[in-house]
């Protein structure tokens, strides 16, 4: 057993704790540093705020009307006189934009030294991005085990209107108390449990960037990230009843998957074809004003929705044909979904080039050895009994965004992104997974 391991399920997996401290002269060839302090999950755990503002001596805290009345009275109790200011929003849902953000800062005082946020995915975003931009250090106590942000060097934030994920730092502390994250709503638990269970789909297109593209691959963290996923996968039933150990666990699954994002310096073990097609949903949901579902869940349906393309592509036989369409159809169709962020689209893919690459003979060369990468990750219908498991049913899915925004998405969501998933394969072999 590894030093600091423990056995979850028959699974070893390195204590969170063990992981903090990074993995040095790693057989990929990488050190994998970790830059996050303090990880406190469980009971009582407020109570290590002492400790660990020791070095601090003029906080802001930052909460809004539904996660201060959680444990806000009881941090400022336990931090006293050091919590100089603070900044509250109110109980609307809080959107991570431009004018949040001054918000926050207009809360800083002279020698503000550190920022705690009382919350989860936005909260955490903002108090990532102002604490980095002001050189100071930040802390989140989290509310719900609803996303793997916490842990994560990237704010995504909303500016101009438009979804995007800024360069910052991660947290100096996470701390999550066992009362608290289990009073999270239903759906901020299947967001977390469709999070974790979704890179089943990140992890195969990380392999398959690997074969085709000699991208860059960690075994540990590989490993690490799958025996997470299968900690979790079972759990369903017990995070929807809010069964303390498996909230924990959930909460442990998701700051560790974090972390992992942060050995590797990249989302690439976390975020794949599934989170560009959710990417796509809350973009062009933004961009037309029409509702999507919370990240984790959208996230969810949608390795369900890649499950199905990975398993298409499996019975497509050689010799290869390709369904490219040519530049100015493609353009067109950027426009079309897109609207007034297609031209930052469009330059991103031909600075990426990926689109020059497309290459259906090298593709039909090496389609044996392609197939037996997207043959490894769980098929679609094990991807509906996960759905099924934590409450959630694809049918709604489909009715919800409708076929014609889903197969948009299956084409264009790649666009989105400078990362090579099996999404690009699909688009080069034309794949219509509404097709009978
Ligand atoms: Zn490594
Ligand atoms: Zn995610």
């Amino acid at each position: 057993m590894i030093k600091g391991s423990k056995v979850l399920k028959g699974i070893e997996i390195m204590d969170i704790q063990a992981i903090l401290a990074g993995l040095h002269d790693c057989p990929c060839g990488k050190d994998h540093p970790c830059d996050i302090r303090y990880v406190e999950l469980g009971k009582d755990v407020l109570l290590r705020l002492d400790e660990i503002c020791r070095p601090f001596s003029r906080i802001l805290l930052v909460s809004d009307g539904n996660t201060y009345p959680l444990c806000g009275d009881k941090t400022k109790k336990i931090l006293g006189d050091k919590v100089v200011s603070e900044m509250q929003f109110g109980k609307e849902t809080v959107v991570p934009n431009e004018d949040a953000i001054a918000r926050i800062e207009g809360q800083m005082v002279d020698g503000t030294d550190f920022i705690i946020g009382i919350g989860s995915g936005v909260i955490n975003d903002l108090c990532k991005h102002v604490s980095f931009a002001h050189g100071i250090r930040y802390a989140i106590i989290a509310t719900a085990p609803s996303m793997d942000g916490y842990a994560s060097v990237g704010a995504a934030l909303i500016l101009e209107e438009m979804k995007v994920t800024l360069n910052a730092r991660v947290p100096y502390a996470i701390l999550a108390e066992d009362d608290v994250v289990c009073t999270a709503p239903v759906d901020m638990l299947q967001s977390g449990y469709g999070d974790i269970v979704g890179k089943y789909s990140c992890l195969n297109d990380w392999k398959l960037a690997h074969l085709l593209r000699n991208e860059y691959f960690c075994d540990f963290v590989y490993n690490y990230v799958i025996n997470t996923v299968k900690n979790t996968e079972a759990t369903a039933k017990a995070v929807l009843v809010r069964e303390p150990a498996a909230i924990r666990n959930l909460m442990e699954g998701l700051v560790s998957v974090g972390i992992m994002m942060s050995y590797v310096g990249n989302s690439r073990p976390a975020s794949g074809s599934e989170h560009h097609l959710s990417h796509f949903f809350e973009i062009t949901g933004l961009l037309n004003h029409m509702p999507y579902y919370l990240h984790g869940i959208d996230v969810l349906y949608s390795a369900a929705v890649t499950a199905q393309l990975r398993e298409k592509l499996q019975t497509v036989k050689k010799p290869l044909v390709s369904a490219i369409p040519n530049e100015a159809t493609r353009q067109e169709q950027i426009k079309r979904i897109y609207s007034s962020a297609s031209d930052g689209i469009l330059a991103l893919q031909k600075k990426v080039g990926f689109y020059d690459e497309l290459n259906i003979q090298a593709l039909d060369e090496r389609w044996d050895e392609i197939c037996e990468v997207l043959s490894r990750a769980p098929t679609y219908k094990a991807m509906l009994g996960y759905l099924d498991a934590i409450g959630l049913n694809i049918h709604e899915f489909d009715a919800f965004y409708g076929k014609e925004t889903i197969r948009d998405a299956l084409l264009y969501a790649k666009d989105l992104k400078d990362r090579y998933t099996v999404l690009w394969l699909g688009f080069a072999l034309g794949i219509d997974c509404f097709e009978a």
